[in-house]
């Protein structure tokens, strides 16, 4: 018998409130695999991480045909563990990190894609570029010369807060942002196109917010158990 009869129907109520063209990553983190194959059966291909160990311990276990994304702070020393079989990484917050996923990209003939992790929100976390810092790392062009890295967009996590006002700010400055980066360094960069943001507890205020990627875990999986 499956306890997670629950996941298929939470991912279906999940879905039926994104707009078309808001892709959903359903974030699994400590979530054990038969949550996974809940969703995976129920359609579900895009599955989120953020931890290297339990990302690998999972991918070996699951179907090959999953989009793996990592989606949280990524050492510089882990990448070589998820760089054969990672679709995205969401979460790059330094240059330094950019490179060395290029690096290990081209040990395995590939391109990784990657999103550019904005730092706006009030605490919520310590990694990310802030604007500055992300306009001063775009300037320094070095990215230009990482073959084996495709940088597809910004992801963004808003302040925690019931604030929806505040929250919509935060994702409105990325959103913003996001037209200033692409005007400016990836006008021909057709990938260049999403942005992510978006969890269980604001996905409908970032879907108005031009959001184009939502990670959410709770809503579909349930509580945690850390
Ligand atoms: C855990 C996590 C999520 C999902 O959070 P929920 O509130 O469970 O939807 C999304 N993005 C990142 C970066 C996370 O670490």
């Amino acid at each position: 018998m499956s306890g997670y009869a629950d996941v298929a129907l939470r991912l279906t109520k999940v879905r039926e409130t994104l707009p078309q063209g808001v892709r959903l990553v359903a974030v699994s983190k400590f979530h054990p695999v038969e949550a996974l194959e809940a969703a995976y059966s129920a359609g579900q291909r895009a599955f989120g991480e953020s931890h290297e160990q339990e990302l690998s311990r999972k991918q070996a276990v699951l179907p090959g045909d999953i989009e793996w994304h990592f989606i949280g702070h990524l050492q510089t020393n882990k990448v070589k563990y998820i760089a054969p079989y990672i679709s995205m990484i969401d979460a790059v917050d330094s240059f330094k990190l950019l490179k060395e996923i290029n690096k290990q990209a081209a040990r395995h003939g590939r391109v990784i894609k990657v999103l550019l992790e904005l730092h706006i929100a009030e605490e919520a976390t310590k990694y990310g570029f802030t604007p500055d810092g992300l306009r001063r790392m775009l300037d320094e062009g070095g990215w230009r010369q990482l073959e084996n890295v495709e940088i597809c967009g910004l992801m963004a996590m808003a302040t925690n807060t019931d604030d929806e006002n505040r929250i919509r700010q935060d994702f409105n400055l990325a959103a913003s942002l996001f037209d200033e980066v692409k005007a400016k360094y990836f006008a021909d960069a057709g990938g260049f196109c999403e942005r992510s943001w978006g969890m269980s507890g604001d996905y409908k205020i970032a879907v108005g917010c031009r959001s184009t990627m939502v990670r959410i875990g709770t809503a579909v999986f349930g509580e945690r158990e850390y």
